[in-house]
């Protein structure tokens, strides 16, 4: 991978704002308010080594918009992890939630480290205090800044965070609330952990599924048969692959930071990962070809390429050989700005991450909602709904004579569990925000969705400075 500190990523996610705004009738200086990070916490703490020397570690807490509180974004553990990055990733927070609908503002954290060289011990230590850190200043609470997994970090280091924040909190009672993607035994919720890859799966089925937009790339409708090139295969990229796959996309290839596999007829996901995550690495499967080069399969042909590692992926360097279709962006800022104006030229369709991703935080969101109730959802009603639908069923069984077979009566009867709840807010959060991102891009007659995107969002935060009179 091949992230570069010298590149902003905060610089590109605001060219996109700016380019939005040309088209909508905004307050200057409210665009510059809205664009601007709010706090920006850098820090530096000790980790103490086993031989008893210490290495100095660097965190970031950015909270990118106080529209809405509190604040949502991940932590990130990379070795790329740099101030640009983690003001560019709060800011595509704050856009996100508001394209989708989600009352939260913007915010993203990070450590400076290669979690791959760290024990688990160390790991735990470091998130522990990275937390005390927040802790002190006050950048976490579940009515202040609620942290998620992102990007090297997953359920594990959310269970220290809570962990860690009720103990120096015990007499909040929504202590729950401070963190989302926790594990399920720590208050955390069903689906979670899939969420993000269900929501680039679920959104990449709505594009394909408007026909003129599919006849304009030149592409049937639906996802059957559609050959697709993933790069990175840890949690997004293996949700999203898994489900596409499911719905009869064929992977031809993933692509991974040490090596990538081709296989045109099509790679079997779940033996895959089982290979990659007994053998770090793709080298030796039995089936398909083993690419040095991960990257290289970036520019090989196919319908839909999905960046689902790092940003900066595709840049002026590859963007002109790429030869997918359609480009769904599973990761945050995969694709550059100048590369971006690139493979439009090229006339290539790009679902932006801004909303391709948002199935994470979407779920984060029901989690969060969970712990301030302290109710699992579906537990109230599930036995009541079950039980009015079979009394509706027999009194239909009565009025027609007919009967219904065991099948039907198991899936009307069968009440809404936590997992089909999750599983239907996000649907229709994915569903309603595509249609109406794809709207606006119509109806202002631009080719962009990402532009569109940022209308939707823009407009929304917007609306809540000009609510409250504060700026025209
Ligand atoms: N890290 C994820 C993202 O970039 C999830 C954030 C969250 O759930 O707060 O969207």
């Amino acid at each position: 991978m091949n992230a570069k500190v010298e590149y902003s990523l905060f610089d590109d996610v605001n060219k996109v704002v700016d380019d939005a705004a040309s088209h909508m009738d905004i307050h200057p200086g409210l665009l510059e308010q809205i664009k601007l990070c709010n706090s920006i916490y850098k820090f530096s703490f000790p980790l103490k080594n086993g031989d008893g020397t210490y290495t100095v570690l660097l965190g970031y807490r950015v909270q990118h918009s106080h529209h809405k509180l509190p604040v949502k974004g991940g932590i990130r553990y990379s070795s790329f992890v740099n101030e640009e990055e983690v003001k560019g990733l709060a800011a595509l927070m704050t856009y996100k939630c508001a394209l989708v609908n989600i009352p939260y503002g913007g915010a993203k954290g990070g450590v400076r480290i290669d979690p791959k060289k760290y024990t688990v011990d160390q790991l735990e230590k470091i998130t522990r205090r990275y937390t005390s850190e927040l802790i002190k200043k006050k950048f976490i609470g579940p009515a202040i800044d609620v942290p998620a997994p992102d990007y090297g970090t997953s359920s594990r280091e959310m269970a220290w965070i809570v962990d860690t924040f009720e103990a120096f909190n015990p007499d909040v009672i929504n202590a729950k609330g401070c963190v989302t993607g926790k594990p399920l035994s720590q208050h955390g919720i069903e689906g979670r952990t899939e969420a993000t890859g269900m929501g680039v799966f679920i959104g990449i089925r709505e594009a394909v599924s408007v026909k003129e937009d599919m006849n304009a790339l030149g592409l049937k409708v639906g996802l059957k048969g559609k050959k697709i090139i993933i790069q990175g295969l840890g949690n997004v990229g293996y949700y999203s692959a898994k489900y596409l796959s499911e719905a009869g996309a064929r992977i031809i290839g993933i692509a991974e930071y040490n090596g990538g596999i081709w296989d045109e007829n099509g790679i079997d996901i779940e033996r895959i990962k089982v290979y990659q995550t007994e053998n770090k690495t793709f080298k030796g499967y039995a089936k398909g070809q083993f690419i040095e080069d991960g990257n290289s399969l970036l520019t090989k042909p196919c319908d839909i390429l999905i960046p689902a590692a790092l940003e900066n992926q595709i840049t002026v360097q590859n963007a002109h050989d790429i030869k997918a279709k359609i480009i769904g962006e599973a990761a945050n800022g995969p694709v550059t700005q100048e590369a971006n104006t690139i493979l439009l030229e090229k006339g290539i369709m790009i679902i932006p991450d801004m909303y391709l991703n948002a199935g994470g935080v979407t779920v984060s969101y029901f989690e969060w909602l969970k712990n301030l109730s302290r109710v699992s959802f579906g537990k109230l009603e599930k036995r009541y709904d079950m039980k009015k639908y079979e009394e509706l069923l027999l009194g239909i069984e009565k009025a027609t004579g007919d009967s219904f077979s065991e099948e039907q009566k198991r899936i009307i009867i069968k009440g809404a569990s936590e997992r089909d709840l999750v599983n239907s807010g996000l649907e229709e959060t994915m569903v309603t925000a595509y249609h109406h991102m794809n709207g606006v891009r119509k109806e202002k007659g631009i080719k962009d969705l990402r532009t569109a995107g940022f209308i939707v969002a823009l407009e929304r935060i917007a609306i809540s400075y000009t609510d409250l009179g504060i700026f025209p």
